[in-house]
């Protein structure tokens, strides 16, 4: 049975940054997935979401020596619009700027398309001699012992590593093998992500439009076939997103440029849809014997003011903290429950709330929530918290 110091179940996004970070810290790191990263916008099956990282995130990034691969292709996000268009007709009735500008020197965050961030941090490992990443074998067993997990892979190989990291998403088997139970919040909603060009330049501004059903969002990218372009997250409920996505694309196009409400101009539709799930979920527990949990595996959230991956960068930082100098140490693993749970679940409220709020259906609530924005928004002080806030600093 071989010893290494981390095994990390799961290579999505979450999982690879995570590979990149331990093994950075000199550690020997495996990562194994099931499924082979899609590292092409054009290749089935690829993941057409795109992510803004936060600048805490980015610092982390930057420390681990993914940033310098990843910044010529991010596209900065220096102001957050939030424009209510719940009156009678779908049209701007109230915009509000959140601009960077106001609590520091930098940018909220940049923006990265997922299949890219795929490429980009797989070559990153390639280089790392501490990091193996075995993209087509997954965990198919794990038995959990206060001494340490015993991990069988699907090729047969079998592992006592001192950390085990469940980085295997919403349904993660490692969670489960330890028994750890969930709290799932649902909204009957999904979310289509795609890309569009149109006709007015974002100016690094992300855009998220209310009226009903859940946000719409656009986030800035670099300029595709010579004209602006940005990633759009649109929430509805599931019978929406399926009648949307059946629809002819010129049928199509019409909806979407009504609910956007013209914020940008024309929108094009520039990639196929992809549609995904939405629902907010915590686990009981973040951590076991020599094993903790993180991103999807400990915490989903719908799309709504970046935090996803953001939390989970950020409970990456607090575990290479509390792990580096001894993996799987119970004191640490419990440090990291206390610190990293209370903190996702007053997000998840929050975010909650937004969501619920961003779905309002009748027109005393849609005025309520814009009455809400205006009256927040005016005042500087907090303003300023929820700006802060949202980045995860104090
Ligand atoms: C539309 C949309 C937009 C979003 N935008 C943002 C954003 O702008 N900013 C942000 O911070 N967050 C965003 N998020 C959230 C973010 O995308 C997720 O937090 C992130 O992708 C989840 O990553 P993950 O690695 O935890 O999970 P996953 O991507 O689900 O990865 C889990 C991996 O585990 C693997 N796996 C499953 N079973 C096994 C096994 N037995 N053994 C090994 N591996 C296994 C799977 O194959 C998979 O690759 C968005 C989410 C959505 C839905």
């Amino acid at each position: 049975m071989e010893k290494i110091d981390i095994l990390i179940s799961g290579g999505g996004i979450a999982g690879l940054i995570t590979a990149a970070a331990f093994g950075a810290e000199g550690l020997s790191v495996i990562c194994v997935d099931p499924a082979p990263p899609v590292m092409e916008e054009g290749a089935a099956g690829a993941d057409l979401r795109t992510t803004a990282f936060l600048a805490p995130s980015v610092d982390l990034l930057d420390r681990i020596g993914l940033w310098d691969r990843l910044s010529p292709f991010a596209t900065p996000l220096q102001v957050m619009r939030i424009v209510d268009a719940g009156g009678a007709q779908p049209v701007p009735r109230l915009i509000r700027d959140f601009d960077a500008a106001e609590i520091g020197d930098r940018p909220f965050g940049w923006n990265l398309p997922n299949w890219l961030l795929r490429r980009e941090i797989a070559a990153r490992l390639s280089q790392l001699q501490t990091v193996r990443f075995l993209p087509g074998t997954g965990t198919a067993d794990i038995v959990p012992r206060d001494e340490g997990p015993v991990v069988t892979l699907s090729d047969g190989t079998r592992l006592r590593p001192r950390l085990l990291i469940g980085a295997d998403g919403r349904n993660s088997p490692v969670r489960q093998a330890l028994g750890i139970g969930v709290r799932t919040f649902r909204y009957g909603q999904k979310a289509l992500a795609f890309a569009v060009t149109h006709d007015v330049p974002h100016q690094n501004v992300s855009t998220e439009v209310h009226r009903s059903g859940g946000p719409f969002t656009l986030v800035p990218l670099p300029d595709r076939d010579g004209k602006p372009c940005s990633a759009v997250v649109w929430m509805e409920s599931g019978h929406e997103t399926a009648r949307l996505a059946a629809l002819p694309p010129a049928e199509f196009q019409v909806a979407l440029n009504a609910r956007s409400a013209g914020v940008l101009g024309q929108l094009q539709q520039a990639t196929p849809l992809t549609e995904w799930p939405i629902i907010s979920q915590i686990a009981d527990r973040f951590a076991g014997p020599r094993t903790a949990l993180i991103a999807e595996a400990a915490h989903v959230l719908p799309p709504i003011g970046a935090q996803g991956l953001n939390m989970s960068l950020a409970d990456l930082s607090a575990l290479v903290d509390l792990m580096r100098a001894d993996p799987g140490n119970a004191d640490g693993l419990r440090r990291y429950d206390r610190a990293r749970r209370p903190d996702v679940y007053a997000r998840l409220l929050a975010i909650d709330a937004l969501n619920r709020a961003s779905q309002a259906g009748a027109r005393p609530l849609r005025d309520l929530r814009a009455a809400a924005l205006g009256g927040l928004y005016g005042i500087a002080p907090v303003r300023r918290l929820m700006m802060r806030a949202g980045l995860g600093v104090s």
